[in-house]
């Protein structure tokens, strides 16, 4: 009988601790949420553009080294030589155990903010093709940094709660999809041990502040850019018989190439083939001599990326040459090789894992399911094509009475990358802490 009193007393014990550490992280939080939300601020009004991540890696290495990391800064080696890898690796050791990567990316994008928030971003600076752009974390990069530091923060506070290796990644050019690549070129998985898993989260501009989302499987398609450079034979405006005109060929090409989705590929099989830019000639009276197409690609599966890219060089060669283009002058086809990142799967076990210990901390109503998207991300390459399950979760991050407002009147929110886009700090990033460090602590625990 008193055994019995005894094992019910230490039973409660047990189901107790969870609670109680949840209580603690939330009051943990509630002492930190000021500093983080000034903190937010400080990098939303001071975004930098991808390849010059320069102060905001500095800022990021400098806060992880304060919490006692151990951190590497410029890693990350790019095809062109002129750009710097401000890719930061911050790693603390505490005992045996697996080794966690957690990653933010730091870049914003050349956007003018027309929020009129208080803490708006008014930097301007020139780009790496010269031209003069503003500059805006319209990405909610900011937001992922913060969140970082915030997380950093508990974990080095919590540290008898986990054994392991705990690696946090600050990587540069997610917008432009090369800072990963940048980061593992540059030896990033010999300089730490290779990651048991890999994680990462990232605002959501449909889904309210308190809540975060998961989507197990493809979650974010890849993305492949291809240059077509369609070479026809100019001449006068008044004379096309003299002439092979690329204009017409390039509009019968665009065309034919939204064939490969509808009647190529199968239907259960999502992709896009986007033409999103299309220059050629100079004035109303000339044939020009070539016409340039970029395009972009999107798929889950690899073999469906591969057919697509197969299909779009047979199509623009064979449109060219039934308009008599000799072979000579066949269309260039050009896959580029630095904008271009593998689908993002989500390991199945490890992020319906991961979803049940947000329902434990967040209340099942705050964790919801959500659909693949066909935007893309480069975080996908710390998976190293499936060897290492990696999970990418969704954060809310909007004003819920905004997302609420929107259900009713049907009209969009501003999406990510909008100049208008605008998370609510303080309750996203209480939200995204108390999730990652719930994610770390899942996969790390003592
Ligand atoms: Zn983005
Ligand atoms: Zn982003």
């Amino acid at each position: 009988m008193k055994n019995k009193f005894l094992l019910a007393f230490l039973l409660s014990m047990v189901v107790a601790i969870p609670a109680n550490a949840q209580q603690s992280l939330d009051a943990m939080i509630d002492r930190e949420i000021a500093q983080l939300v000034s903190t937010y601020k400080m990098l939303h009004a001071a975004p930098e553009l991808s390849h010059h991540e320069e102060k905001t890696s500095a800022f990021l290495a400098s806060q992880l080294r304060a919490l006692g990391y151990t951190v590497t800064e410029r890693v990350g080696k790019y095809d062109r030589p002129e750009w710097s890898g401000y890719g930061v690796v911050a790693v603390m050791k505490n005992g045996n155990g697996p080794t966690v990567l957690v990653r933010t990316d730091l870049d914003a994008l050349p956007v003018e903010e027309k929020t009129g928030l208080p803490y708006a971003s008014t930097v301007k600076t020139r780009n790496d093709t010269g031209q003069d752009v503003n500059v805006m974390h319209a990405c909610g990069h900011d937001i992922h940094i913060t969140n970082m530091i915030g997380t950093a923060k508990m974990l080095a506070q919590l540290k008898d709660q986990w054994r392991g290796t705990l690696v946090l990644i600050g990587q540069p050019a997610e917008e432009t999809i090369d800072g990963a690549k940048a980061m593992l070129a540059d030896g990033l998985y010999s300089r730490i041990p290779r990651p048991d898993y890999a994680i990462a989260l990232h605002d959501n501009s449909d889904l309210e502040a308190g809540k975060v989302a998961y989507c197990p499987g493809y979650a974010l398609a890849s993305s492949t850019s291809v240059e077509i450079t369609i070479r026809g034979l100019g001449g006068h405006g008044s004379k096309p018989e003299a002439t092979r005109d690329p204009i017409v060929v390039a509009a019968q090409t665009i065309l034919a190439l939204q064939t490969i989705v509808s009647r190529e590929n199968s239907p259960l099989d999502p992709a896009v083939v986007t033409v999103g830019s299309i220059h050629g000639g100079t004035k109303s009276n000339i044939i020009p001599d070539e016409v340039k197409l970029q395009l972009t690609v999107r798929a889950y599966k690899e073999e469906v990326r591969q057919h697509i890219l197969a299909s779009i060089e047979r199509i623009a060669r064979n449109i060219s040459a039934a308009a008599g283009i000799p072979e000579d002058h066949a269309p260039i086809i050009k896959i580029s090789d630095t904008e271009v990142t593998p689908a993002t799967y989500n390991d199945p076990k490890l992020t319906e894992r991961l979803a049940g210990a947000f329902e434990q901390t967040l209340g099942a109503n705050n964790v919801v399911k959500w659909p693949p998207i066909m935007g893309s991300e480069d975080f996908g390459r710390f998976g190293l094509d499936h060897q290492i399950p990696i999970c990418m979760f969704w954060l809310g991050a909007v004003d819920p009475a905004k997302v609420e407002a929107s259900r009713k009147s049907g009209k969009p929110l501003p999406s990510l990358h909008s100049s208008l886009f605008e998370p609510l700090p303080e309750p996203t990033l209480r939200t995204g802490v108390k999730a990652m460090t719930t994610a770390v602590l899942e996969l790390m625990r003592k």
